[in-house]
């Protein structure tokens, strides 16, 4: 795959590394590898698609590809067909350009003051959402004949970002006899992946009307889960993210997408500690009885969460040794953390614990840690070995 060539810092497929590019530092070297499966992740944006049919099927990549990359998420998804893209800013949008050609960009976080001829340079589109930032493109589009597009963002019950249901009745006559632009209508769930929050049902029917009153512009309303809420909610294109990375859209329900990333963690220690002796910083780890404990070269600095050290009163996360869990043992380090790997006696110095694949899913690490795998991909860290496998 010649054109993921981009990938700087490429290093040679190391014996132990699966087909793929790959990037970081060699694996000989690195205190973890992260493998990304972008076969995984296209086959998770065609499923979503499936799901949506006959919407079209966007890929949100914002805050670097949720982590895994947004250079190598975005070359993938484009391959497989997918035609738009959402970033959070306009440096994402860039990156995205130089791999995408010819992709629809649309920028999140809307419009910074003076920026609209950095759109035009990128051919990317705002998602416009307040009226000041109408006014603005609407000068810049004026002045510049622009017409690259940008999105209306209609807040529906988020009150994040986005003109109101008001606002937006108030603009639409104005919208369709001028025709600013606007290439879509958009609004976001505040809710989705609680399928029972009476949210979800207003969002729908407050979005449906606006949309009455801008027809014959596209309309997005769906986010991962949100896909999976409603036929109602799938309009013209849907925004399917943390899904597309293999976390589950419905909380409570097996998943239906496939995994896309693992971490494993090398083992830079193994030690014996006596029953009594604490582990780590506080000493808030007493083992209970003569322990084997691997220290791990993986640590808060690589963005596993802290949160899940454990300690005499909490039992913390856990890894997995050859399909058997084990526990930390104690705090969480910058840059290492301690298992205790009694109950796996065939592991040796050099070898890898699983900190993320398999059972061990990026909603149960995230759970273990009182947070979401939306926090825990969008961490993942830049010292790893990453392999992306393309097949
Ligand atoms: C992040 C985001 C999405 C994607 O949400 P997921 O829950 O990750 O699918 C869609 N739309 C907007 C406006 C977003 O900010």
């Amino acid at each position: 795959m010649a054109s993921l060539d981009f990938i700087a810092d490429s290093h040679p497929t190391a014996p132990d590394s699966v087909r793929g590019i790959t990037s970081g530092p060699p694996s000989s070297e690195a205190g973890g590898i992260l493998t990304v499966d972008l076969a995984a992740l296209v086959s998770n944006w065609r499923a979503l698609g499936h799901r949506a049919m006959p919407s079209e099927c966007a890929g949100v990549i914002k805050a670097n590809g949720y982590g895994c990359g947004i250079e190598p998420v975005a070359t993938a998804l484009a391959r497989a067909g997918c035609k738009t893209f959402f970033v959070a800013d306009l440096s994402e949008a860039r990156r995205v350009r130089e791999v995408a050609a010819e992709a629809a960009i649309y920028v999140l976080n809307g419009l910074i003051p003076g920026t609209p001829q950095v759109y035009a340079e990128l051919r990317a589109r705002p998602v416009i959402g307040s009226m000041v930032e109408l006014a603005e493109w609407d000068a810049f589009v004026a002045s510049t004949q622009w017409r690259g597009g940008a999105a209306l963002h209609v807040d529906t019950g988020m009150n994040r970002l986005g003109i109101s249901a008001n606002e937006a009745a108030a603009l639409a006559p104005r919208i369709r006899s001028e025709n600013h632009g606007i290439t879509l209508l958009m609004s976001h769930f505040a809710c989705a992946e609680d399928t029972a929050h009476p949210l979800n049902d207003r969002q729908i029917s407050l979005f449906r009307e606006v949309r009455m009153l801008f027809r014959g512009i596209p309309s997005s309303l769906a986010n991962s889960s949100g896909i999976f809420l409603s036929d109602n909610a799938h309009c013209d294109v849907v925004r399917p993210g943390v899904a597309l990375y293999g976390v589950n859209p419905t909380p409570g329900k097996p998943n239906p997408m496939r995994p896309v990333i693992e971490l494993k963690a090398r083992v830079a220690q193994l030690r014996t500690v006596a029953k009594g002796d604490t582990v780590g910083y506080s000493a808030g780890w007493t083992a209970r009885r003569a322990a084997r404990i691997a220290v791990v070269s993986v640590g808060y600095a690589d963005g596993y969460p802290r949160a899940s050290g454990s300690s005499d009163e909490t039992p913390g996360g856990w890894v997995t040794v050859g399909g058997k869990r084990c526990p930390l043992a104690g705090r969480v380090s910058m840059d290492l953390m301690a298992i205790d790997v009694t109950d796996a006696p065939e592991l040796r110095r050099g070898d890898f614990v699983t900190l993320i694949g398999g059972d061990l899913d990026l909603d149960a690490v995230a759970t273990a840690a009182g947070t979401i795998a939306y926090e825990l991909l969008t961490a993942l860290g830049h010292r790893y070995h990453r392999v992306y496998r393309t097949e």
